[in-house]
């Protein structure tokens, strides 16, 4: 059934796709208990890859119960520096398999190949290595004087945007305090943790430690819901990060939400600009914008307005839109058809609300789901392109007079995740960089990500970190 992608991938980076998967529960693939699938698709080709188990509650309640035998048999009472073990073992499958990992992403999401192989993957990876190095340290650096003690049975939710490196974020600490995991991918992107369970299985880990259960929002409430889960670690929209905290009020489950963004760049006029250009492009098109942390408003100093502004079209037309899976596509497929109709409304409502689009000059491929590269001028802060987050490669160019003015419309969002400062002088970059609520703040730089940094929001950007000391203290209690 897989895609005719698949066969246009080199042979020796061919993931194995099969037909259909089933739930992966307890170390073994079983049949969800409705007998239901559904299809994910190839967003670029518009074609099936392969069917998917529909996980209901009777299967996550079978999965929680499985980790929480895994959690008190085995996973908690092991010797920390064996569990460190297994989750090399997985870091060095995850290295190995790279390429038909990345491939598999691709397919799959839809990003650039080349995104999926040089970011997703080698992340991914090293965040398993990262937190296999803590494992038997958790002692002596997180709570002096008193052994800590793993949480118990941990829910990993996660979007389609990142799949296999929000797993990764979350299943990696986890694993490596004690705790067991039951995962529910995103509905639209559910193959490499599906090949992750492969993966698991493959290196040995007891049956149980990692349960993958596949399905969509329901499955994820319904996990949500049940009674058996001591956290619940969710990456996802500011929307069903409140439903997820409604549901949990009253309970004693420990809650992490990792929620959406709309980062603004700030860009002095002595900044370097060549470096800055490439970094606001970076920036918001990266994996076609579809990024929590993308920097989706630019705020220009302005006097070098109308120079940002033409060297911005002029270097989304060299920006290739086309097959994911070609190593040179900038911009690969929009995810799903109803992300591209939700990037399609708010777009449309920036032009009927007065702004300018500029759009990259380019074909679109006759198939799948596409959207070229964008920005507008003339945005006003209460636009709603200036406001919402829009999930697409869709950038609102605004200026400011003075830092006061730039950091006041920085701040100037329900959301507090990330941000970026460009100059040339270190004193005004840390200057600024204080006075930004956001999580993280890059400056002359952006989307960089290293497992020892954490990440995390402020506002309805969501609470908790993962990456770091941060990110593993989020899973002990
Ligand atoms: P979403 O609709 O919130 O979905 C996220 C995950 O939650 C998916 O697995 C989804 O399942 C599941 N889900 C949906 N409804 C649920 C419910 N009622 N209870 C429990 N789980 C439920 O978000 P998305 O559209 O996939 O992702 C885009 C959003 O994620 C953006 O807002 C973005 O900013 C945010 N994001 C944040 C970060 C971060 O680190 N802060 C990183 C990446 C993305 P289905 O997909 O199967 O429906
Ligand atoms: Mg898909």
């Amino acid at each position: 059934m897989s895609s005719s992608a698949y066969a246009a991938a080199p042979e020796s980076a061919r993931p194995e796709i099969r037909n259909e998967y089933g739930l992966f529960i307890g170390g073994t693939w079983c049949a969800p208990q409705s007998g239901r699938y559904d299809v994910t698709i190839d967003p670029a080709r518009e074609e099936p890859i392969a069917r998917i188990a529909y996980g209901g509650s009777d299967d996550v309640a079978r999965a929680v119960r499985s980790a929480r035998k895994a959690y008190e048999r085995w996973w908690a009472p092991m010797k920390p520096a064996t569990r460190a073990k297994y989750l090399f073992r997985i870091g060095r499958a995850i290295t190995e398999r790279s390429r038909e990992i990345a491939v598999l992403e691709s397919i799959d999401g839809g990003k650039p190949i080349r995104e999926a192989r040089d970011f997703d993957v080698p992340t991914a990876a090293a965040h398993f290595f990262y937190y296999a190095g803590w494992a038997d340290k958790l002692e002596w650096v997180l709570r002096a004087g008193r052994r800590p003690q793993p949480l118990g049975v941990c829910g990993a939710i996660v979007p389609w945007n990142f799949p296999l490196l929000m797993a990764a974020w979350k299943i990696a600490p986890a694993l490596a305090c004690g705790n067991t995991v039951v995962l529910k991918p995103a509905e639209t992107t559910p193959m490499t943790a599906l090949l992750l369970a492969e993966i698991a299985r493959d290196a040995d880990l007891p049956p149980g430690v990692l349960n993958v259960v596949t399905g969509d929002g329901a499955t994820g409430a319904a996990l949500v819901a049940h009674p058996g889960l001591d956290k619940v670690a969710f990456t996802g929209s500011t929307e069903v990060g409140r439903e997820i905290a409604r549901a949990l009020a009253g309970r004693e489950t420990r809650l992490t939400l990792e929620l959406g963004g709309k980062a603004a760049h700030i860009l002095f006029a002595d900044a370097p600009l060549d470096q800055a250009i490439e970094g606001v492009v970076r920036g918001i098109y990266f994996n076609q914008g579809h990024v929590c942390c993308a920097g989706s408003r630019l705020l220009v100093e302005e006097s070098i307005f109308d120079e940002i502004v033409a060297r911005l079209q002029q270097r989304i037309d060299r920006l290739r839109l086309g097959d994911p899976l070609d190593k040179n596509t900038d911009i690969g497929a929009i995810n799903s058809r109803s992300q591209l109709e939700r990037i399609d409304e708010l777009v449309r409502s920036g032009v009927d609300q007065g702004a300018t689009l500029m759009q990259q000059r380019c074909d679109l491929p006759e198939r799948g789901y596409f959207y070229r590269a964008s920005f507008f001028t003339n945005v006003q802060s209460a636009h709603r392109i200036a406001r919402e987050e829009i999930f697409g490669p869709v950038l609102a160019v605004m200026t400011f007079r003075t830092p006061e003015e730039a950091i006041e419309k920085a701040n100037d969002t329900p959301y507090g995740l990330s941000a970026g400062v460009w100059t040339e002088r270190g004193s005004t970059n840390m200057a600024v960089a204080q006075r930004l609520t956001a999580g993280v703040v890059w400056c002359n730089t952006f989307n960089r990500f290293d497992p020892a940094s954490p990440f995390g929001g402020f506002r309805e950007s969501g609470f908790g970190r993962e990456g770091g000391v941060h990110g593993l203290s989020e899973y002990l209690a």
